[in-house]
């Protein structure tokens, strides 16, 4: 039987002790804990197993006490039959709001794949009203992940294994959360895919010894190399890559685990960002790197904010060997994403959008292509308030000045207007600037979709192309080949990328048929 966590753990990782802080939490613990006293969980332990869990969780992400108390009283309205009233007078309108917000997710039921896009965008529509909604069902669900062994039904294990990989962990990623991600995905894989679990832990095992010793010596060395360059103040951890990740690389590989070289990776973190590109040349002079295996993430950020120096090199022992290089700020962005940001108190202060809006989480995290990465092709490499003037200049320093400028428009141009979501029929999400029209949308999607259009239906109405998209519309575009992109196409768009295309289709069309 597992026992319930005690308070003063919950108490001990949050990050605030201001006294209101702690007399929130501790009222909204003895609440809950009454609440569900006479409820079980399948595994048969007392509800609140699950509940004071998510409550931990949430502190040690290092939330807000107002998301932690929601947290614990999050299934209180839906099990416990708890008014959202009661909450709101012991609680706050905060914390009403918040438990309400999960209440409302926990509605959606997950009806195999073809369902999952439209729950993604449910998921995504309710975000926008509070990120930290999203992270207490994230939290949720990692601990029903973790005990999925204890549901009998089987189909409904793997329902929620399933809707764990495909709906809960990429949602994690696109905060940032990346220790979150991996958690999630390594619960729910022996679920979702047993055999293809057993056998990744089989190969896994096979070459631990072996990666293992090749670390070892790698980070001897390095140390050792890093000192006599006068390289001191820094840490060293190790990485191990999730299992349910190595399993998505192992397809991709033909499951030829000697191709995959980051099953660990030696994690070097420096004060500063100019330790890491000093490292990088130390490394670089000792071992040869692997060509096309260079990424600077520092310079140019993924778009969920990751940042960092990736390099693998060749061991000398036959194999290679990631190395990954991140300030402390850097690391703790990459592991707790979001989360990182709502622990700071000073955010809510100013006349800043208001705190776990989707507006304010887009300081940190642009949350673009919540769909498919591929459908948003002018969407930005990076976001730019994350990366700090010296970066800039070292970038523009170290890339040729047309691809800096063209980095610095796109930048502008992009990042720092606003942004919509928009949805295709299937519900994938397109991101696109504010005042974006369905011919916008087209070429976000495809070229060849915004060259074949004919007219565009918006929430199922027809309408004018030049129409304005607003957020969470559902755009279906209708084509009738060959498609007639024109001049006034190309003045309607809003998007650089249709421009482009439009362009590119009206040269190609007067070569085809000359004006005579
Ligand atoms: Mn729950």
């Amino acid at each position: 039987m597992t026992k319930i966590r005690p308070l003063k753990d919950i108490i001990e990782v949050m990050p605030s002790k201001e006294a209101a802080d702690v007399e929130l939490v501790t009222k909204a613990y003895e609440f809950a804990t009454e609440a569900h006293k006479d409820q079980k969980r399948y595994s048969g332990d007392p509800y609140s197993v699950h509940t004071t869990e998510v409550g931990y969780y949430l502190a040690e992400a290092g939330l807000d006490a107002q998301t932690i108390s929601a947290g614990l009283l999050h299934d209180t309205v839906e099990d416990a039959g708890v008014k959202p009233m009661d909450i709101e007078e012991k609680f706050g309108p905060e914390v009403r709001a918040l438990v309400e917000g999960v209440t409302k997710l926990g509605a959606l039921r997950y009806r195999g794949l073809e369902r999952h896009t439209e729950s993604l965008r449910n998921l995504f529509a309710a975000t926008a009203k509070d990120i930290r909604v999203l992270i207490i069902k994230l939290m949720d669900r990692l601990h029903n992940a973790r005990t999925l062994e204890h549901v009998p039904n089987p189909e409904k294990r793997e329902r929620i294994a399933l809707e764990t990989l495909e709906i809960y962990a990429p949602i994690a990623d696109r905060l940032g959360m990346s220790v979150l991600k991996q958690e999630l995905e390594d619960a729910a894989f022996p679920h979702a895919y047993p055999d293809d679990y057993d056998k990744t832990r089989e190969l896994l095992k096979e070459r631990r010894h072996e990666n293992e010793k090749r670390l070892e010596k790698t980070e001897k060395d390095l140390k050792r190399e890093l000192a006599e360059a006068n390289l001191r103040d820094f840490r060293m951890e190790t990485r191990m890559k999730g299992l349910y990740s190595l399993f998505r690389k192992l397809e991709r590989k033909d499951w030829d685990i000697t191709k995959i070289y980051d099953i660990i990776a030696l994690r070097v973190v420096f004060p500063s960002a100019a330790d890491c590109y000093v490292a990088l040349g130390i490394i670089h002079a000792q071992w040869r790197p692997v060509p096309g295996k260079i990424k600077d993430y520092m310079a140019f950020p993924k778009p969920n904010g990751y940042q960092s120096i990736h390099t693998t090199v060749y061991t000398g022992d036959g194999g290679a060997l990631e190395i990954q290089l991140r300030t402390e700020s850097q690391h703790q962005e990459a592991q707790f994403g979001i989360a990182s940001h709502l622990s700071y108190k000073e955010v809510q202060e100013g006349a800043a959008p208001r705190r776990g809006s989707l507006e304010w989480a887009r300081q940190f995290f642009p949350l673009r292509g919540w769909g498919k990465e591929e459908i948003s092709p002018d969407a930005p490499e990076s976001k730019p308030e994350s990366v700090p003037e010296w970066v800039k200049e070292l970038s523009r320093a170290h890339h040729a000045p047309g691809a800096s400028e063209e980095y610095m428009d796109t930048l502008k141009s992009d990042f720092f207007s606003r942004r919509i979501f928009a949805f295709t029929p299937k519900g994938d999400v397109i991101d696109l600037p504010v005042a974006a029209t369905p011919i916008d949308f087209a070429y976000a999607v495809h070229s060849d979709l915004g060259n074949t259009m004919s007219s565009a239906r918006v929430n199922g109405k027809m309408v004018a192309l030049d129409t304005e998209l607003r957020n969470g519309d559902m755009v279906e575009i209708v084509t009738r080949p060959p498609g007639k992109p024109s001049r006034k196409w190309h003045d309607i768009a809003k998007t650089n990328m249709a421009k482009k295309h439009i362009r590119a289709a009206l040269a190609a069309r007067d070569r085809a048929e000359p004006k005579r």
